[in-house]
């Protein structure tokens, strides 16, 4: 897959007031006094560079608050020309984003419900085509890398130069720690499809509770992602949208104050000598595992050959527990990760198999 966009770099169109970059601002605008006062306060901690808020909810349930609606564009354009914030709102449809470029909205972000409907990315595309306005794209909900770019082309192809993407995590079947699954491997494949994308970190709804919300950061940041999204409102328990992972402004600065900034290369000889030695390590042994992998498929050819002339299934279960438990005790052994070995295994064994089906049906069977 290729991922070929057009973009100017982050600093065309924020500037950062303190490393690294932080959005923040309530997860919903509910009232004037809220919005305005919660900005003052993300403006004192010197530490924000962009004010969010939502103006409309997407919401799972009708019945919920599904945001204030276009009166909030007001309440954010007072809190910008009192506190000088640039400001961001979440845009879903042609209209809402007519009303915030009128309302002087310096960024537009499209949430991870529109990001995963081509029609409302589309939509949104065509609405913002010849502005010169900065847009961010959240991951869609469903973990999905094509609809992901997908949204940042059609935006791209729209004219948008100034993109970002925004890593929020992933809906899952599997209840976790976590509301949103961080799949950090599809972060990573975003950014490897296009290194000079700027990606941004939303931890709030990665974690969905308050607690996990450094541990996501940090991680963030050393993937070097260029910076974070994170919900804070003056007094999160009383928050009319996603109280249990919002955090005051003052929570949000010592959290930041927490925070380990380091940098993605160093100019030290001495350090990068030793980088240098390692990586050649690394090289020869990943060059190795490949050789003892294409041997093991050359046995794995034989194998096939032979059930096939004996007319025996390519399965024998009772062999497959066997070599997992050898392994499991040999990897334990070893102190890995045994979900990481069990992976890599299940990973192996799937090729095996598909190579003794192709070897299976390339030949009738040898009646014995
Ligand atoms: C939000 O940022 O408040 C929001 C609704 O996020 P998401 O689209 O990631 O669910
Ligand atoms: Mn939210």
């Amino acid at each position: 897959m290729k991922l070929n966009l057009n973009i100017k770099p982050l600093s065309e169109w924020i500037k950062v007031s303190s490393e690294p970059l932080l959005i923040s601002g309530p997860c919903s605008a509910e009232t004037e006094d809220q919005l305005v006062a919660t900005a003052h306060l993300l403006a004192k901690t010197g530490k924000v560079s962009v004010l969010r808020a939502g103006i409309w909810k997407p919401r799972t349930r009708p019945g919920e608050f599904e945001g204030i609606g276009s009166i909030g564009l007001q309440w954010l354009k007072r809190a910008k020309d009192e506190t000088g914030l640039p400001t961001a709102v979440e845009v879903a449809t042609s209209k809402h984003v007519e009303e915030a470029l009128n309302a002087g909205v310096d960024i537009l972000w499209v949430g991870a419900r529109s990001t995963a409907n081509p029609f409302t990315v589309q939509e949104i595309a065509d609405a913002v085509r010849g502005v010169d306005i900065p847009v961010m794209i959240k991951n869609p909900v469903n973990p999905d890398i094509s609809l992901w770019c997908g949204a940042l082309e059609r935006m791209n192809n729209a004219g948008i130069t100034k993109l970002a993407a925004i890593h929020r995590g992933f809906s899952s079947y599997e209840k976790t720690a976590f509301r949103n699954e961080p799949m950090w491997e599809l972060a990573i494949q975003l950014k490897t499809l296009c290194p000079e994308l700027p990606l941004i970190n939303d931890p709030s709804h990665i974690c969905g509770n308050r607690e996990l919300i450094q541990y996501i950061s940090q991680k963030a940041l050393d993937l070097d992602m260029q910076g974070l999204m994170i919900e804070s409102h003056i007094d999160p328990s009383v928050a009319w949208t996603d109280a249990k992972q919002q955090l005051t402004p003052e929570a949000l600065s010592e959290m930041m104050d927490l925070l380990t900034l380091r940098k993605p290369e160093s100019r030290d000889q001495e350090f990068s000598d030793k980088l240098a030695e390692l990586r050649t390590l690394i090289d020869k042994l990943d060059d190795q595992i490949i050789q003892k992998m294409a041997e093991r498929m050359q046995i794995v050819q034989k194998i096939g050959e032979y059930k096939r002339d004996n007319g025996v299934t390519i399965l024998q279960v009772s062999r497959w527990d066997e070599i997992m438990n050898k392994r499991n005790a040999f990897a334990s052994a070893l102190k890995l990760d045994l979900n990481f070995t069990g992976k890599l295994l299940e990973l192996i064994h799937g090729e095996s198999i598909r190579k003794q089906t192709q070897i299976m049906n390339a030949k009738p069977l040898v009646e014995k």
